[in-house]
């Protein structure tokens, strides 16, 4: 089998798509359908003005242009035989195949939090990052609402690191959909990861819908996508986060809303 110009068509195509099917999967659930119902889950009691909301989907927009343009340049590259992309996954073993998934989510999440940090620099951040900080209560449309240069960064290191590591090409396609769900969850506004988890082992690897959100609302913690581990490592955890985690369940249990977990 190989990638072809149909191939790539469809590519192009699922780069938007799959934002607003899966933004607006979240959205609808939360926003729409469960807005009452599920209420007593929301992070911060407010809802966002909807110019927000289009400026979060404007923003989108222009970081998937982006996100395909780089997609074309991956095919490109694909094509002239510069990359190490491979079709058949017997040529290095599922073994391989499994450990290549979890070595694309920890490179890039170590990517993230060092550009994520790096674009908090006070001569940076107004230039580049301010445009993502525009949600302070963020929505799932607010996944990938970067500046254009952001959008590049975000995406610049996968044409990189196909010349250097095999990877299968499903391998980078599922990769492309946990980028896209992760990002939506930490969008959220809402938090549904269960009561114990910032306190259980794996709470102590993995971000929720509130580690990112106290991003948005604090501005200057919580640097990590898919971890907390890098945070931890480099002391940028907000250190009112587990505390904060904790308190918001607690008071669902006060008000007595609903909550029956
Ligand atoms: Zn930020
Ligand atoms: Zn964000």
């Amino acid at each position: 089998m190989l990638l072809t110009d149909s191939y790539l068509s469809f590519a192009l195509f699922m780069i938007p798509a799959r934002y607003f099917i899966i933004a607006g999967i979240f959205y609808t659930l939360f926003y729409i359908i469960n807005r009452k119902r599920w209420i007593h889950l929301k992070i911060q009691n407010e809802f966002p003005p909807s110019s927000i909301i289009v400026s979060e989907i404007f923003y989108s927009l222009t970081t998937m242009l982006i996100f395909a343009i780089v997609a074309l340049l991956i095919f490109k590259l694909y094509w002239a035989d510069f990359t190490l992309i491979y079709m058949d996954i017997h040529q290095h073993g599922i073994p391989y195949f499994i450990f290549s998934l979890f070595l694309l989510m920890i490179i890039h999440d170590f990517y993230f939090y060092i550009t994520h940090r790096a674009m908090h620099h006070k001569k940076i951040y107004p230039i580049v990052h301010k445009v993502h900080h525009i949600s302070l209560n963020p929505t799932p449309w607010a996944a990938f609402s970067f500046h254009p240069i952001e959008a590049f960064i975000q995406i610049a290191w996968i044409p990189i690191i196909i010349l250097f590591i095999p990877l299968h090409f499903v391998s980078i396609a599922i990769w492309v959909m946990y980028m896209m769900i992760f990002n939506v969850i930490g969008h959220l506004g809402y938090e549904f990861f269960p009561k114990k988890f910032v306190n259980s082992f794996l709470g102590k690897i993995f971000f929720t819908s509130s580690f990112h959100n106290m991003h948005h609302s604090k501005n200057n913690c919580n640097y990590g996508l898919y971890f907390v581990i890098w945070d931890k490592i480099f002391s940028t955890t907000h250190h009112n986060y587990e505390n904060s985690y904790n308190n918001f369940y607690n008071k669902i249990y006060l008000d007595n809303k609903n909550y029956k977990g």
